[in-house]
């Protein structure tokens, strides 16, 4: 018998990731007699045992972090195998693939596109450290994830490993590769989860992290924040020796354009955090739904909910097209407040008027950290000032040179500033784009109106 048609022949063993084991007995038609009823009996017997003997099989399915992780290793060995085209280079035979368009939409409304060939749905093989592999991609399209909340519905997917059964023990070490070229790509890059339906997925490619030190607060602030998060994540027993819920909720308010989502977006990446963004206005959204993704964010997540006085100022949730999603204030809170104990939850919030926010949302347990961001004070401008050009080659510029301008800028700043007149860090990083270190701070006037 070949191999492929061993394969072929018995249905697979199924052990499931989370080792919930499947029953391995699959129905079979009933028999018309009962002398073929008693061969049948027979031949499920024998096909059992040698299944169980001979085949393993392993299921991951889309929900899973693994199933990404694999096929993304697929596609990797795909691919190496076409570059080197030698003899000994891993390979696949497929014929099924399908590609994997991923866009990112960044918020200045530019966009990349790329793609990634992975093993489509259907059968394929390959050979792992010796041993054939068979890997079954099935789609299950009545059952839909997400569908209901966003109309964007996610086809339910699972890929099953088959291997013989002696060879079981590489399964760990095929997932263990796999997860390590996963994180591989995403070391040193922040990633990105959306909401799609009641499930986080990573949106568009990792990012790469942002130095903490490239976003300029006042003296001081960025490491308080830091502090505080840190001896957070080191007082989890404490927390659970008391019976408190293990979370954590920042806000961190001010003008637009002077670093709030910047600085929480290169504090996750400094604690190899990832972000979840939450939008309370999405469409489809409503309060239990809310909850279920507050819960379930993906570990070593922080989520992220921009705008939160945009979202309930009047306790009633608008979006821009005017739709009305069904997420509640008391929805809200209920859902902050929700944390299954033992589970960790940081969640950070921002917003341009502190004002409007109901004071039930900012109650220490909802908000334990509030952190004025503002404007640019002359030495945060100095110090973005000095960030920005040194290093860089202006040829008439020396060192000490570059020190004085700083020192012009923030005098300048504070001079404006005594007239009541401010300038954002986002506006000052756009002057400084647009100019060489002597026109900026020559023209730094302008950036005030005067
Ligand atoms: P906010 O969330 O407060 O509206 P962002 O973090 O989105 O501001 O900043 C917008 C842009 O301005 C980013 O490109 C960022 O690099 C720059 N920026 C804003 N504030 C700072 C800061 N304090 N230090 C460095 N860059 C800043």
């Amino acid at each position: 018998m070949s191999f492929a048609l061993l394969f072929e022949g018995f249905k697979a063993l199924t052990f499931k990731l989370d080792s919930a084991q499947r029953s391995p007995l699959t129905q079979y038609p009933k028999g018309v007699g009962a002398a073929m009823t008693l061969a049948r009996t027979g031949s499920i017997w024998g096909a059992t045992v040698l299944r169980r003997r001979m085949l393993v099989s392993l299921e991951i399915d889309n929900r899973d972090r693994a199933y990404d992780w694999f096929l993304g290793w697929m596609a990797h060995r795909t691919s190496s195998a076409a570059a080197s085209a030698s003899r000994s280079a891993p390979w696949i035979r497929s014929h099924e693939l399908s590609v994997e368009t991923m866009i990112e939409r960044r918020p200045n409304g530019s966009s990349s596109v790329f793609f990634q060939l992975v093993a489509g749905p259907g059968t394929h093989w390959f050979k792992y450290k010796g041993a054939w592999m068979q890997v079954k991609r099935e789609r299950e399209t009545r059952s839909m994830m997400g569908g209901q909340q966003t109309g964007m519905a996610v086809p339910w997917e699972t890929v099953t490993l088959t291997t013989l059964s002696r060879d079981r023990k590489l399964f760990p070490e095929l997932l263990a590769e796999a997860r390590d070229l996963g994180m591989r790509g995403q070391e040193g890059n922040l990633v990105i989860h959306t909401a799609w339906g009641i499930e986080w997925r990573p949106f568009g490619k990792p990012r790469r992290k942002r130095p903490l030190q490239s976003v300029v607060l006042e003296p001081g602030m960025g490491e308080k924040i830091e502090e505080d998060i840190k001896a957070f994540l080191a007082r989890r027993q404490w927390y659970a020796d008391r019976g408190i819920p293990y979370r954590r909720g920042y806000l961190l308010h001010g003008p637009p354009g002077s670093g709030k989502t910047s600085f929480i977006q290169a504090l996750a990446g400094s604690l190899s955090y990832d972000i979840c963004l939450l939008n309370l206005s999405e469409r489809g959204l409503a309060d239990d739904k809310l909850n279920h993704l507050l819960s379930n964010a993906p570990e070593r997540s922080f989520v992220l909910i921009e705008d939160v006085d945009a979202a309930f100022n009047k306790r009633v949730q608008t979006s821009a097209d005017g739709y009305q999603s069904s997420v509640t204030f008391s929805g809200f809170l209920n859902a902050l407040d929700g944390v299954a104990s033992g589970e960790e939850r940081i969640v950070f919030m921002t917003t341009n008027h502190v004002d409007q926010l109901d004071p039930a949302l900012i109650r220490p347990g909802r908000v334990d950290f509030s952190a004025l961001v503002d404007n640019a004070s002359p030495l945060q401008a100095r110090t973005l000032f000095h960030r920005f050009y040194s290093g860089g080659t202006y040829d008439d510029i020396g060192v000490s040179e570059l020190d004085v301008l700083a020192q012009n800028l923030q005098e300048i700043v504070e001079e404006r500033m005594k007239s009541g007149e401010r300038v954002s860090m986002a506006a000052l990083q756009g002057h400084f784009i647009r100019n060489q270190p002597k026109e900026a701070v020559a023209r730094s006037l302008d950036l005030f109106g005067a």
